[in-house]
């Protein structure tokens, strides 16, 4: 057994561990715990505990508030930890819990495989799936973690635990959208599909001005399409792009496309033919690092007109996406997973990014009224989509019951708030 590889300031790979994807994020642990696997979380749970720091958990570093980053305390990085294992027969894929999700695509997709993933592959499998994971995929398959079969757990303890339907049931049920609050995960084990390798994406570009009854057309054909299609909009510059993305058979998707022209003349459009890990990796560099980030999250279980004239009231310089929910994630009974919106028909993210630091007020007073106007029409938030809204915000992820059940869990595996740094459901009585 080799020892746990810690860094301190100055060491090689240091400011690589501390850099996450939001540039406002610029924190400086004391140690950095590079982990190849259990052990040395183990390890490094142990040590933090004997100094007394504080635990934060990377993965991808895409918690656009810098969860994984505990200034002066200690970091797991998982990112070592990024090994992927198909088994093609089985349909099963093994994931080390530091992976992006461009591994996973990478190891599962030369077999005609995939499971649910996000939209970009800089992307955390850790976080991503922990929350919930939505992605192309999760309208016919589930969110990413309906398709986990089992973890491997860390506990705040530092026991080495598996979760999964038979065994540990709960922290499993917890783990399933109840975000970084129960273990570490150090391996997951996902279920994969017959996804096939093509895609197809369809997108027409309305004058926000003039957009109304396309966006409303756009609403209602998404309410009734196809599995295989996943109804997507942005508002921003000026511009409603609406369209879809289908994965499978591009020319049933070109079949589909007809229905669009339900919302009228576009003044442009584009219609792309792409590889799946295309489509997975599309929006990487638009999405790239270095950028100063902000964001507000909704779900909507409907949007009615009044919601589609306010999101087209946007401020210009926020992006605003929807994405459509439903199908196999509505599927799943309610009860079955910490993950909570199961009716949600549409998610809306209203991101803003920027460079000088001079910016970051004004940067983020224009998302947060942008993403209030929208606020009347919501039904509550994606736990992933949350940034710095703190227990009002973990409130809107989880009903009450939901709540209630994750804090009872909280309280049997984590009594101590060892992880906290996460969107934190705290022990009883904390
Ligand atoms: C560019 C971008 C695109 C996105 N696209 C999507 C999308 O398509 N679909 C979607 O559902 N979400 C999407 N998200 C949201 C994303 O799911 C969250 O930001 C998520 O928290 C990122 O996980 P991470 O591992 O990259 O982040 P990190 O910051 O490393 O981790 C986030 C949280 O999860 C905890 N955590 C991470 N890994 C583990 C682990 N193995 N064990 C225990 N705890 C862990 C961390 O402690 C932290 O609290 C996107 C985010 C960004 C920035």
């Amino acid at each position: 057994m080799t020892e746990t590889e810690f860094l301190v300031a100055g060491d090689d790979g240091y400011d690589v561990s501390r850099r996450v994807w939001n540039a406002m994020v610029d924190r400086r642990p004391a140690l950095v715990a590079r982990c190849r696997d259990a052990g040395d979380v183990v390890a490094a749970l142990a040590r933090a505990r004997s100094e007394g720091l504080e635990i934060g958990v990377r993965c991808g570093g895409h918690s656009v508030v810098g969860h994984a980053v505990p200034e002066g305390g200690l970091m797991i990085d998982l990112t070592p930890m990024n090994a992927v294992r198909v088994d093609v027969e089985r349909r099963r894929a093994w994931v080390g819990g530091g992976a992006l999700l461009g591994l996973l695509d990478a190891a599962t997709q030369p077999h005609g495989l995939a499971t649910t993933a996000g939209n970009v592959s800089h992307t955390g499998v850790g976080g991503l799936t922990l929350g919930g994971g939505m992605g192309w995929l999760a309208r016919e398959h589930g969110l990413a973690c309906d398709n986990l079969v089992s973890c491997e757990v860390v506990t705040a303890g530092g026991d080495v635990v598996r979760a999964s339907e038979d065994e540990n049931a709960e922290l499993f049920w917890g783990l399933r959208g109840g975000g970084g609050n129960f273990g570490v995960v150090t391996e997951f084990e996902f279920r994969l599909h017959d996804t096939g390798t093509r895609a197809l994406s369809v997108e027409l570009d309305f004058p926000v001005g003039d957009a109304l009854s396309a966006m409303t057309a756009w609403r209602d054909l998404a309410a009734v399409a196809p599995r295989s299609a996943t109804y997507a909009a942005t508002v921003l510059g000026g511009v409603v792009a609406l369209g879809f993305v289908w994965v499978g058979d591009p020319a049933e998707g070109r079949e589909h496309a007809r229905e669009l022209d339900a919302l009228g003349r576009p003044e442009s459009q584009r219609v792309a033919e792409l590889s799946y890990v295309d489509l997975q990796r599309r929006e990487d560099t638009i999405e790239g690092h270095d950028l100063r980030r902000y964001w507000k999250g909704h779900y909507f279980h409907e949007l009615p007109d009044a919601a589609i004239e306010a999101l087209l009231l946007h401020d210009p310089a926020v992006a605003a996406s929807i994405q459509a929910y439903g199908g196999a994630i509505a599927d799943v009974p309610d009860d079955a997973t910490a993950f909570s919106q199961r009716k949600t028909a549409f998610e809306y993210v209203g991101a803003a990014r920027w460079t000088d630091p001079a910016d970051d007020e004004a940067q983020m007073a224009t998302a947060r009224a942008s993403a209030a106007r929208l606020e009347p029409f919501a039904s509550g938030a994606y736990v992933n989509a949350l940034g710095d809204e703190g227990a009002a915000g973990v409130r809107r992820a989880y009903s009450p019951a939901k709540l209630a059940r994750l804090t009872a869990l909280k309280d049997a595996v984590d009594p101590d708030n060892v992880f906290h740094l996460n969107q934190n459901i705290p022990p009883s009585g904390r």
